[in-house]
Order: structure tokens, then C-alpha cells, then sequence
């Protein structure tokens, strides 16, 4: 099969990798910079594995501008891992931790803490967002966390949820590398690489350095931030091959213009395809305008039977991995970092051309 008749991937995850980055890695799997091996056959402990770890923590920083106070952890596990890790990290002595419930990944989050404390569902409004002031904060609570892109029913905050009055964590697992973060309102965010920036198998964990030592004593040692930390991500062996994928992702990302070109592509064509499902009544996405996801957009059509169609359709013109998540249904579109404008493009021009047919 020749690179060329690859489909466009509108999948929620794992996603596209760019295609420069897949041409690279297969042109060196083989022989990795000159060691003989392919990437994935060499000791994380080898001289050029170790440049790769420095390049990668390099262009996190660089890239998300982090400031110096917070430490950059690269953690296995995935997102669902990091559930467990926040509560088991910075809970200290507290016994209590907000959680704002925007859709399902926010929800399994707050179950997943439940475990290890008791938890207040500061805001319990599925696909909506609610102002600040209906938020129902609970000053005993030692950290408040919400999900900052809802992947499975598209909802994004738009603003960051600053209260000041506690650490704030964020699940952005979908929504990292898309835009630019204020670290001033931001205390520890978390992010699976498989969307945005890499493969799965590597989490990224950036903690404010005053949360640290509050871990405990019960926390897998693989999962404790400041034995992390102390190992450069290196307590056990990093999934070597998901850190080379990333770290080649996160050049390509450079190249391109950084965080601010991403941010520009999830806008520009965020809107055009809400344009188009806002031009009639045909598409029908019921999220209100201010939290609709710049990265996964959902939407119906007017039956089940046409929802069907509309996937089937598209998968014959090479757009793939459109149906919504089994817990939401309808059509899930998945614009990732890597997706291309010909992709988006191709997409519009079926859609256009399937409410010609069906509308
Ligand atoms: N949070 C969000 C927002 C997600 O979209 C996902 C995965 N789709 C997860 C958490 C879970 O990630 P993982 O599969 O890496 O555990």
C-alpha cells in the first residue's frame, strides 16, 4: 500500500500521527542513529536514548512554555492511571477533593478518587458548563479537578476555572499542544500522548513543585511523582518506542509554529465545520456555542438510520472512524494536531454533498 491511499483518520483516539513522522520512523527503524538497532531493541540507559530524553523534556518545556516551578514527568499508565495518581499524590492529609463533572471521563475520574477520599461534586451538569458562581465549593477539599475536554461528548472549557482557593488539576488528556496555558491558574494537569502528541504508552504529568511530598504511602512506587522525579521518568523502563514517536511528534509540532499554529488550526476549522452543522437542521449539535470542542465535534443526524448511513458513506470515501462512542452515539469528528487540511477539506465536501443527498 503506498502512503498515498491512507485514510483520513477522524479517530478519538489513538489518533493520526503526522505522516512526516511515520516516514521517519519507518526510514530508521532498522538502524536507530547509527547504533544498528531499531529505537525500541536499545537500552533507555544508551547514549542516544539519553539524547532523546533530554530533547523530549526540552521541547515539553519549550513548547508549553512551563514555567520553572513545576516538574515534567513522562508516566505509564495512561490517562485512567493518572485517576488514581492525583488523589494517592497530592491529597496530603486532606480526606476530601472537589471534582467538576462535565461528561464521562470527569465522572470516571471523580469514581476512580472515590477510593482514596471522599469526594464533592462541585458541579454535576453533564454537556454543560455551569457559571462559576453555581459551583459549590468546598473549602476542605485539597484540590478541585475537572476535565478540560470532554473528547466523548465535546465540551471544552474555553477559560481555565481559576478560584484560587485550591489547587487546580486538569484532565487534558484531549486538549494538551491545542492551546496555550496560563500556568498561573494551573497546578498539575495531566495528558495521554495518543491524541495530540504521541502514541500511546506515555502520560505527561506537570506538577507544581509546592505539591510534591504530599504522597501516600500506599501510592505504586511507578506512579509516585517525586520517585519520578528523582528518576527523570526513569524508575522503571519508559515505554521507549511511545518517547521516540513523541519525541519526533513534538519537533514536527515545532516546525509547524508551535502550540500558537495548533491553537490557530483547532479554531479556523473548529468553525468552518460548525458553520456548516449550524447552517440548517440537518447536522445537529446541541452543545451551546461557548463549550463546544474545538477538538471533537458531535453531532446527529435526523435519524438513527441516516447517523448509520452518513459513517458507512464515509468510510467508502476514505473518512474514517466517524461513529460517536458507544456511550454518546452519532458522529464523532476528531480534529487532532496531526489531522491535515485535506483531510477537513474532504470531509466539509461530504458533508455538503450528503445533506444534498438526504437533507
Ligand atoms: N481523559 C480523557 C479526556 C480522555 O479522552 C481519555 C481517553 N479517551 C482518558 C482520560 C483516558 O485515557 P487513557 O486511555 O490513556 O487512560
Amino acid at each position: 500500500m503506498h502512503y498515498k491511499d491512507r485514510v483520513h483518520n477522524f479517530s478519538a483516539g489513538p489518533a493520526s500521527i503526522p505522516l512526516e513522522v511515520l516516514m521517519q520512523a519507518k526510514e530508521e527503524l532498522l538502524n536507530w542513529q547509527h547504533s544498528g538497532s531499531s529505537v525500541m531493541e536499545l537500552s533507555h540507559r544508551s547514549d542516544p536514548f539519553m539524547e532523546l530524553h533530554k530533547s523530549l523534556f526540552v521541547n515539553i518545556r519549550l513548547l508549553l512554555d512551563v514555567p520553572s516551578d513545576f516538574t515534567v514527568l513522562l508516566l505509564p499508565g495512561g490517562a485512567r492511571a493518572q485517576f488514581a495518581a492525583v488523589p494517592l499524590n497530592i491529597l496530603g492529609d486532606k480526606a476530601l477533593a472537589s471534582y467538576c463533572v462535565t461528561g464521562f471521563w470527569s465522572n470516571a475520574s471523580a469514581n476512580e478518587a472515590l477510593k482514596y477520599c471522599k469526594v464533592d461534586i462541585c458541579h454535576n451538569e453533564r454537556d454543560t458548563i455551569l457559571p462559576k458562581p453555581l459551583w459549590k465549593l468546598d473549602p476542605k477539599a485539597a484540590y478541585l479537578h475537572y476535565c478540560d475536554n470532554e473528547s466523548i461528548s465535546g465540551l471544552e472549557f474555553n477559560e481555565i476555572p481559576n478560584f484560587e482557593a485550591m489547587p487546580l488539576v486538569s484532565d487534558m488528556t484531549s486538549s494538551i499542544f491545542t492551546k496555550q496555558l496560563d500556568f498561573n491558574k494551573l497546578d498539575l494537569v495531566y495528558a495521554a500522548a495518543q491524541k495530540n502528541f504521541g502514541i500511546a504508552g506515555v502520560t505527561l504529568v506537570l506538577v507544581r513543585n509546592s505539591l510534591l511530598n504530599n504522597v501516600k504511602h500506599i501510592c505504586p512506587s511507578v506512579y509516585d511523582y517525586n520517585i519520578c522525579a528523582s528518576k527523570d521518568s526513569m524508575y522503571n523502563t519508559p515505554a521507549t518506542f511511545s518517547w521516540y514517536i513523541t519525541d519526533l511528534y513534538l519537533k514536527w509540532m515545532k516546525k509547524q509554529g508551535g502550540v500558537l499554529a495548533m491553537q490557530k488550526k483547532a479554531r479556523d476549522r473548529s468553525e468552518r465545520i460548525y458553520q456548516l452543522l449550524d447552517s440548517d437542521k440537518f447536522y445537529n449539535n446541541s452543545l451551546s456555542n461557548e463549550f463546544r470542542s474545538r477538538i471533537n465535534i458531535v453531532f446527529n443526524l435526523p435519524s438513527k438510520d441516516l447517523d448509520d448511513l452518513f459513517v458507512r458513506e464515509a468510510a467508502k470515501e476514505g473518512l474514517s472512524n466517524l461513529k460517536g462512542h458507544k456511550a454518546q452515539g452519532g458522529i464523532r469528528l476528531s480534529l487532532y494536531n496531526a489531522t491535515e487540511e485535506k483531510s477537513v477539506l474532504s470531509m466539509l465536501d461530504f458533508m455538503q454533498e450528503f445533506k444534498r443527498k438526504h437533507g
